[in-house]
């Protein structure tokens, strides 16, 4: 029997990481402190027998037995990071501590969700592995980017120094059901008030770019990297490389939506990065991982979720 734990699992890639593994047989131990997750994303599974959820704290140290497992705990929308920073760098950095040991003492695989934004606003593009980045330590943004750069150092140094078997992922901006409609992330946001018919918040001049990864790809992503060769630890990036401006993703949605909300642009936050596109031949090649759904065949199924969701709210 193979357990696997997941921190941060009633999230939003969490709740879909917990319906894959589910159905692949294993059991899985769901480890949150509802701060961004509800409960509601992984109600559904509580019927199953191999599924079990706690509620903890990932920065106090957790005593359970695992075999794989995949950290994911930390608020990942920066209007939820930013609201208590010092959590959120504490979320990151002593919950990698914390499940670190814990992978250690249960002789666990782990892996680790780390971010294209340990990137920052990049001056190489597209962004391969092999790019340090160009974070502001300072900034508004730095309590996730750095706290999740420091996390990569602690998964390579127990790496180095125990013997851990760990595979680092760089996960690029992901979407789909189950997102919250008030975290503030541009996908949420922009369908939101398109369903609604209120403006379209354009921050700045909406020509900086992200590449959006739909769920399902993610997930089988974060899958593959899981059962790769020991060998391989990463970091990986994983994320779909079609690149779009936020003025494309706005005039997109308002057509999948049939809507006629208007656009209104307000100010760039500080530190917003410029341009973000995933370099994925690494994956290919290790994980033999390519993404297989387009923006507008995952945009058409978050459409429909937060249409659902609306009208029951
Ligand atoms: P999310 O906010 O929906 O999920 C994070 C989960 O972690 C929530 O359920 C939250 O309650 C839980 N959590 C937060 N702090 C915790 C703590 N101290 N102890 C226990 N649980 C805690 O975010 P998400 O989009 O599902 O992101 C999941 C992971 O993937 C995060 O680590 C994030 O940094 C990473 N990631 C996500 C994206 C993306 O676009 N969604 C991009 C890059 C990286
Ligand atoms: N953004 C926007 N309008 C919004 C929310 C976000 O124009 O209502 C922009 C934001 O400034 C950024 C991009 O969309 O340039 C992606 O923002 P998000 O918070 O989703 O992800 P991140 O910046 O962490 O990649």
């Amino acid at each position: 029997m193979t357990v696997s734990l997941v921190t941060g699992g009633a999230g939003f890639v969490g709740s879909h990481l917990c319906d894959r593994l589910i159905a692949d047989g294993a059991d899985v131990l769901c480890v949150d402190n509802f701060f961004t997750g509800p409960k509601s994303n992984v109600s559904h599974l509580r019927r199953e027998e191999r599924f079990e959820l706690l509620r903890h704290d990932v920065t106090i140290p957790l005593f359970v037995e695992a075999d794989r497992i995949y950290n994911l705990a930390c608020p990942a929308s920066p209007v939820h990071y930013q609201h208590d920073p010092v959590q959120t760098t504490k979320t990151s950095v002593h919950g990698a501590i914390n499940m670190l040991e814990l992978a250690t003492r249960s002789k666990a695989r782990i892996l680790q969700a780390s971010t294209s934004e340990i990137y920052g606003d990049p001056d190489v593009h597209p962004q391969p592995e092999t790019y340090t980045g160009r974070v502001n330590p300072i900034g508004p943004r730095a309590c996730y980017d750095e706290g999740k750069r420091c996390a990569e150092t602690l998964f390579f140094d127990f790496h180095r120094q125990y013997s851990l078997e760990i595979k680092v992922v760089r996960i690029f901006n992901t979407y789909g059901p189950r997102m919250d409609p008030n975290d503030g992330r541009v996908v949420s946001n922009f369908i939101v008030q398109a369903l609604r018919g209120d403006d379209i918040t354009i921050y700045g001049d909406g020509q900086q770019t992200r590449s959006f990864c739909y769920v399902d790809d993610l997930v089988d992503g974060l899958v593959r990297m899981m059962h790769s060769e020991s060998s391989v630890t990463g970091p990986i990036n994983i994320g779909n490389p079609g690149e779009f401006t936020m003025l494309q993703l706005a005039e997109l949605v308002l057509r999948l939506v049939g809507s006629k909300s208007r656009l209104r642009f307000m100010p760039l936050p500080i530190d917003d990065p410029k341009q973000r596109q995933p370099d994925i031949r690494l994956a290919k090649e290790v994980l033999g991982w390519e993404p297989k759904v387009g923006l507008e065949d995952g945009l058409v199924e978050t459409i429909s979720y937060f249409r659902r969701r609306l009208t029951q709210s």
